[in-house]
C-alpha cells in the first residue's frame, strides 16, 4: 500500500518555517501547507467582522462559514478564503499583535485543525505550524522543530519585511516575538512545544539549504 508521507515542521515565531517548509515542499514535490495562514486568516475574519472575543458563537460561525483553500500561483503558496486571495494582507503588525489571542480559542483550533488534516490526507505533504507533530499529525513521517535565537529572528523578520520596518523597529520587532511566544507556549490548548521523537534544528547560524540539507539527511534515515 502507498503511505503518504507527512512532514510536520513546528517552532517559534520567525523560526524559519515557511520558508523552509516551502522550499523543502518544491524540492519533494509535495504539497505545502502554512497553517499559521489559517490562524491569521481567522483572525482577519473576526476582525473585520469587529466581533468580541468572547463572543464565541458568532466567532464559530464565522470561521465554519467561511472556505478555506490552497493553491499554487507562481509556484507560490496561497490561501484563498471564501475564494478570495487574501495571503498578501495576512502579515500585518496588526495581526502579528492579534492573532495569539484569536488561536488561543479552542473553538477555532478545533475548525482549523479539522481542515489541516483533511488536506493532509489526501497527499505527501509539508505542514508548519506550532502544533502539527503534537496534535494536528502526531504520527508524521518526520517531525522537525526549528528554533533560534531571539535576537536571529527578529533580525530576520526586520530584513524580510524592509518596506514595513525601519532598522530603529529591532527593539520592538524582538518585544512582539517575546510575546507572541510566550502567550503560544503558555496556552491551554494546543500550545507550542516540541513534540515527541522530534529533530531539533537550530537555524541561527545556519542558512536555508543548510537547514534544508539537514531535514533531508534526516528524511533519508
Ligand atoms: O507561523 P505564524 O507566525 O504565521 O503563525 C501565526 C500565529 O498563528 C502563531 O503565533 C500562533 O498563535 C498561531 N498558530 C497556531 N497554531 C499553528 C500555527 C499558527 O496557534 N499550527
Amino acid at each position: 500500500m502507498y503511505t503518504k508521507i507527512q512532514i510536520s515542521i513546528d517552532g517559534p515565531a520567525a523560526s524559519g518555517k515557511s520558508a523552509v517548509g516551502e522550499l523543502l515542499s518544491k524540492k519533494l514535490d509535495y504539497l505545502f501547507l502554512d497553517t499559521g495562514l489559517m490562524y491569521r486568516a481567522a483572525t482577519k475574519i473576526i476582525s473585520d467582522l469587529n466581533l468580541f472575543l468572547d463572543d464565541l458563537k458568532n466567532i464559530k460561525h464565522s470561521i465554519n462559514n467561511s472556505s478555506f483553500e490552497l493553491v499554487t500561483v507562481s509556484g507560490q503558496a496561497r490561501l484563498l478564503v471564501n475564494s478570495e486571495d487574501i495571503t498578501d494582507y495576512l502579515k500585518t503588525t496588526e495581526i502579528d499583535r492579534n492573532v495569539s489571542t484569536i488561536s488561543k480559542i479552542p473553538e477555532v483550533r478545533e475548525i482549523l485543525v479539522s481542515h489541516q488534516r483533511k488536506i493532509a490526507s489526501h497527499t505527501n505533504i509539508v505542514m508548519v505550524g506550532r502544533d502539527i507533530g503534537s496534535v494536528v499529525l502526531p504520527d508524521a513521517t518526520l517531525k522537525i522543530y526549528l528554533d533560534a535565537s531571539v535576537e536571529v529572528r527578529a533580525k530576520r523578520r526586520l530584513n524580510d519585511n524592509k518596506q514595513i520596518f525601519s532598522p530603529n523597529d529591532f527593539d520592538i520587532i524582538k518585544r512582539d516575538l517575546i510575546q507572541r511566544d510566550k502567550t503560544d507556549s503558555s496556552r491551554e490548548h494546543s500550545p507550542l512545544m516540541i513534540p515527541n521523537g522530534s529533530v531539533v534544528i537550530d537555524t541561527s547560524d545556519l542558512n536555508i539549504n543548510e537547514v534544508i540539507e539537514s531535514i533531508l539527511m534526516e528524511l533519508k534515515n
